[in-house]
This record gives structure tokens, C-alpha cells and sequence, in this order.
């Protein structure tokens, strides 16, 4: 050891120092199915109005740090109920980071089923928390036996419950998540990061409970690329994250472009309507290869368990052959032989099935 790395040691607390950084495929030049995008870009035309709604963005100034406007445009297109706080987030990876920040205490834990979205356990390990992960049953359905007995042992400050789930892209059933958030002691977020395909959501519901937040993303919709991610819920748990929300975390070009771009919200929900179409066909498709088991989905995205030591070739195959799926057989345990593929374009998802059937017949 150098006295740099020496003194880095020292000082980085160890869990970080044992962590290994989120890692990002590289993709260029791949038709890209690895990452819940939306494959359809703006039309011309908005491209056009869009870039001058941004040409009068005040970049010297710091961005309005309620984004009124933002809030505004999520109340009239996304169905946030009347008395509903919202909390904005630069995606909702850091939503996820403010609520984890707000109930962070020597001892506590954070619960989930998994598999689910891996950075409910990533900002739990940062924030110093215990994870608590309750394995789904084999049909990827809440396990509410194992949760509920998990729920009276670690006694969780926040259940985390990805609706759609993923990986796995499944609903879990309303009467088991009812039974969670009965039993749970603290805080049940629901993620509906998938809501724009999921046609079933917790939102109009979501003041109900004391103790229920619905946190949601403009991602999957469409506009990855802008991160922002909202949550909604009683203000008496929204006061307190926005307390922990760093002052301009939305910045300008964020800002102008969600409130511009949201007056077409009619544009973003043909596309969903016309991905939701595409899944069900290949899922159709995917389900006619033999041995190839694919798991229902209400995302945009779709769950595969290929036969047994295929997974890792068929994703190597398809890459070679200028497709990035999601290779998922690696994180083992319920994930073996798994690989999940977003749903893009008609002709996007014919090559992929296309180099996928190549893979078959050979
Ligand atoms: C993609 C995803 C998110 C993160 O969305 P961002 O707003 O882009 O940070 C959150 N939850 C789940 C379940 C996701 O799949």
C-alpha cells in the first residue's frame, strides 16, 4: 500500500471501501433492450419548440428550488390526488436516497422482496443500514408468510415495494400487499417506476394509509435522459425528506423541459399504449421458443428463464450480434438462466428475435 491508497483506507469507511461501483454496460453501437428506455425520441416537431423553450432557461441563475411548475404540470397529467404532498427527485434513485437518509439510525433496516430493484439495497448499505431481503416464492409472488415473519424480526423503518416489480415484471397481488402494509411497524413505499404500462397503481389511494408513499419516475415513460422522480403522499413523511433534499436538485433544463414537454402528455401515452401492445406480442413470440419459460409482465420489459446454462451464451450471442439484453444469471439464486429484454421498437424487437431464433435452431 502507497501513502495515498494507505491514507484513503484510513479514512473511507470499510463497508464503502467493500463495495463494488453500479456498473453501467457500455453500449454503443447496440440496439440498446438493456435498460427500460423507451426506444421512441420526440418528434421533429416538438424537438424543434422544445429546444426554444430551452433556449430561454436562465443558465446563470440557480433553478427555482420548489419547481412549482414541475409540481404543477405532475398534478394536471400523472392523477396525484387532491392533498397529496409531492416531493421531487433527481430520478427516483435519489427519492429513494432521501427517505433511506431520513430514517437512517445504528440498527435500523431496510426491507424488501427480492429479487426486486437492486438499489433499494445498494442506498441501504450506504446510509449504513441493515438489509433485510425476503425471497419471493417461485412464481415471484410475495412470499407473505416469510414477509410478514420478516416484518415482526427486523421491525423495518421502510418496506420497499416495487409495483410492477423489477426484475421479475409481475404485480404482486393486492391482498398481500394489503396484509404487508397492516403488519408493517414503518413506512411502505410503493415504486411504481413501471406505472405508464402497469394499468394498476396505489396512487388515488394513496392517503388511505398512514403509512403507504407512492413514489413514480418520468424515466420509463420516456424522458430518462431528463431525471426526475416524484413521490406522493401525506405531507406529514414529505416535509421531513424535503428536509434532506439538496436545495437545487432539479436543475433548470430539467425543470423547463418537464413542463413543457408534460403539455404532451397525450404523445407519451400513445407510445406506453403502443409498447404495452408490443409486449404482449413478444411475450407471445418469446413463449413459442421450446424451453424458454417467460414470466406475465406488466412493465416494459419482460422475464425470461432460458434451459439450463443458456443464459449466459444466448446474452453473449445476441450481443455479438448487436443486441444488449440484461443479463441476469450472474446475481444467481432465483435469476439463474434469467434474461430480461425491454420492449423497444416493432423492428428492433424483430432482430432480437430474430438473432434469438438463430441462437435456437443452431
Ligand atoms: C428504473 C427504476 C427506478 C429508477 O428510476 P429513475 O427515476 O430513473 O431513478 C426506480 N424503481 C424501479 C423499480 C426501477 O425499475
Amino acid at each position: 500500500m502507497n501513502p495515498l491508497q494507505a491514507r484513503v483506507a484510513q479514512w473511507v469507511r470499510e463497508d464503502v471501501r467493500a463495495l463494488t461501483a453500479y456498473h453501467v454496460p457500455p453500449a454503443a453501437g447496440l440496439i440498446k433492450l438493456d435498460a427500460m428506455e423507451n426506444p421512441y425520441g420526440l418528434p421533429d416537431a416538438l424537438r424543434a419548440e422544445w429546444a426554444r423553450v430551452l433556449c430561454d432557461a436562465p443558465l446563470n441563475r440557480y433553478p427555482d428550488a420548489d419547481a412549482p411548475r414541475v409540481k404543477h404540470q405532475l398534478r394536471a397529467t400523472q392523477g396525484v390526488p387532491d392533498g397529496c404532498d409531492i416531493l421531487l427527485g433527481n430520478g427516483s434513485d435519489e427519492i429513494i436516497q432521501m427517505i433511506v437518509l431520513a430514517v437512517a439510525q445504528t440498527g435500523r433496516a431496510i426491507l424488501a422482496p427480492e429479487p426486486t430493484f437492486v438499489m433499494y439495497r445498494m442506498i441501504a448499505l450506504y446510509a449504513g443500514l441493515r438489509f433485510a431481503g425476503v425471497p419471493l416464492r417461485e412464481d415471484f409472488a410475495l412470499d407473505v408468510t416469510a414477509m410478514l415473519e420478516a416484518l415482526e424480526r427486523e421491525e423495518p423503518a421502510v418496506v420497499f415495494l416495487a409495483y410492477p416489480n423489477n426484475p421479475t415484471g409481475n404485480l404482486f397481488d393486492e391482498r398481500d400487499i394489503a396484509q404487508i402494509i397492516e403488519a408493517a411497524p414503518g413506512l411502505v413505499v410503493i415504486d411504481e417506476a413501471y406505472a405508464p404500462f402497469a394499468e394498476a397503481s396505489y396512487l388515488s389511494r394513496v392517503l388511505q394509509y398512514d403509512n403507504v408513499v407512492v413514489m413514480r419516475t418520468l424515466s420509463k415513460m420516456g424522458l430518462a435522459g431528463l431525471r426526475l422522480g416524484y413521490l406522493a403522499g401525506a405531507a406529514a413523511w414529505l416535509q421531513e425528506f424535503d428536509k434532506l433534499r439538496l436545495p437545487y436538485n432539479i436543475n433548470v433544463l430539467t425543470q423547463f423541459s418537464t413542463d413543457f414537454l408534460l403539455q404532451h402528455q397525450a404523445m407519451f401515452d400513445a407510445q406506453t399504449a403502443e409498447l404495452r401492445r408490443a409486449r404482449d406480442e413478444l411475450c407471445l413470440e418469446l413463449a413459442a421458443l421450446p424451453n424458454f419459460q417467460v414470466y406475465p409482465s406488466r412493465a416494459n420489459f419482460i422475464l425470461l428463464r432460458v434451459p439450463t446454462g443458456q443464459g449466459t451464451p444466448i446474452f453473449d450471442h445476441l450481443r455479438r450480434h448487436g443486441v444488449l439484453i440484461k443479463n441476469l444469471h450472474g446475481q444467481g439464486g432465483q435469476l439463474l438462466d434469467c434474461l430480461r429484454v425491454t420492449v423497444g421498437t416493432a423492428q428492433e424487437n424483430r432482430t432480437f428475435l430474430d438473432i434469438l431464433g438463430h441462437y435456437v435452431a443452431a
